[in-house]
């Protein structure tokens, strides 16, 4: 029999617990941890995400700026802010939210923000130091998918087959990378598992046969139905990250769709996320964890940006 995994229960214990963990970093006399992130005004869907995870930082006690970004800032323009949020030493965590303008280099963006406030672990030097297992920031989809294979008792995955299928840098790749991992990066632990990664390239034969030896299966290619219930080995594991938007054609409402073909999978899958209600959420719970670890490496660790100088606090005033 399925279990269904519901994102939304472990969302809220992730969160009930991150608020404890706020309300006593404040009871010993700390600064309330504070979040700055960044959005493009123009995206509908980005915008919303942010106040999602505005509403999440307000549940937890988390301190939450948005810096709404306009066509008219070209690179160099919000490099400057990251830099100034980088240097401040109110801020914890920075949030580059993605999509950026069809005009920003997102990449050399995400590189400005210093890897000690890089709550979202988007930039080369994050993805370096996951990539080396050291302790800083992996990216919240990933850790998402690693908080709900974690939280899945009584499967040991050492060794096991995982397939991943899509590779980009900041959601297929860092899930890629804990999955294989050995190693334990502070309080994530490495899966050791034999992790294939599969993409728009690969072969739909080999794709099918790849995904049917998959003992966990984490779908993020934003193809709804990709992962159909033949490509699926029986008592697997089947994580679903794609979220699609879509229009239900007899309504013409906006839905949103998996990359799974959710009810026949369920029929063979041992456990399953659902879209919407699964992955989602959990990231959103991923970032407020994260943003309290940053809080707490900036009053514990020399490892920061340097603080604003005095001129550059007295034009910030
Ligand atoms: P992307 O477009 O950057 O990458 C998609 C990846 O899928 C690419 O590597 C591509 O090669 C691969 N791919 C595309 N079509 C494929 C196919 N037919 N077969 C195999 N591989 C294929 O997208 P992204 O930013 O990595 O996001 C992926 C999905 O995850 C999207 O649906 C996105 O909305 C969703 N997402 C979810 C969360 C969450 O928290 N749940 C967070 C970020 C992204």
């Amino acid at each position: 029999k399925c279990t269904v995994i519901d994102g939304k229960i472990v969302f809220e214990n992730v969160l009930n617990a991150v608020k404890k963990d706020v309300d006593a970093w404040v009871e010993q006399g700390n600064r309330r941890p504070c979040l700055t992130a960044l959005t493009a005004g123009y995206d509908p869907s980005s915008m919303s995400y942010v106040k999602i995870k505005k509403k999440a930082a307000k549940f937890v006690g988390i301190h939450c700026d948005i810096v709404e970004l306009t066509s008219g800032h070209n690179d160099d323009d919000i490099i400057r802010i990251i830099q100034r949020l980088n240097k401040s030493e109110s801020v914890d965590g920075i949030l580059v939210q993605l999509p950026l303008y069809p005009h920003n280099k997102e990449l050399v963006v995400c590189d400005a923000v210093h890897h000690s406030k890089d709550v979202d672990g988007t930039s080369s030097s994050s993805m370096g130091n996951l990539c080396n297992n050291k302790d800083f920031f992996a990216p919240c989809t990933s850790l998402a998918v690693h908080y709900i294979l974690d939280s899945i008792r009584g499967v040991d995955f050492c060794g096991k087959h995982a397939v991943v299928i899509g590779r980009s840098k900041h959601v297929g790749l860092p899930i890629a990378m804990l999955l294989h991992s050995s190693e334990r990066k502070g309080d994530i632990r490495g899966f050791n598992m034999t992790t294939s990664i599969a993409h728009r390239h690969t072969p739909s034969k080999l794709l099918s046969e790849l995904c049917e030896s998959a003992d966990v299966l984490v779908s993020a290619a934003g193809v709804p139905g990709l992962v159909k219930s033949d490509m699926v080995k029986a008592g697997a594991v089947v994580i679903d990250v794609g979220i699609t938007k879509v229009e239900d054609p007899k309504t013409g409402k906006c839905l949103f769709k998996g990359d799974v073909d959710f009810a026949e999978v369920k029929k063979k899958a041992m456990y399953l996320t659902s879209v919407p209600g699964g992955v989602g959420p959990v990231t959103v719970g991923m970032l407020m964890k994260n943003v309290l670890k940053a809080a707490k490496l900036h009053a514990t660790t020399r490892d920061v940006a340097t603080p604003l100088d005095d001129q550059e606090q007295s034009d910030k005033s």
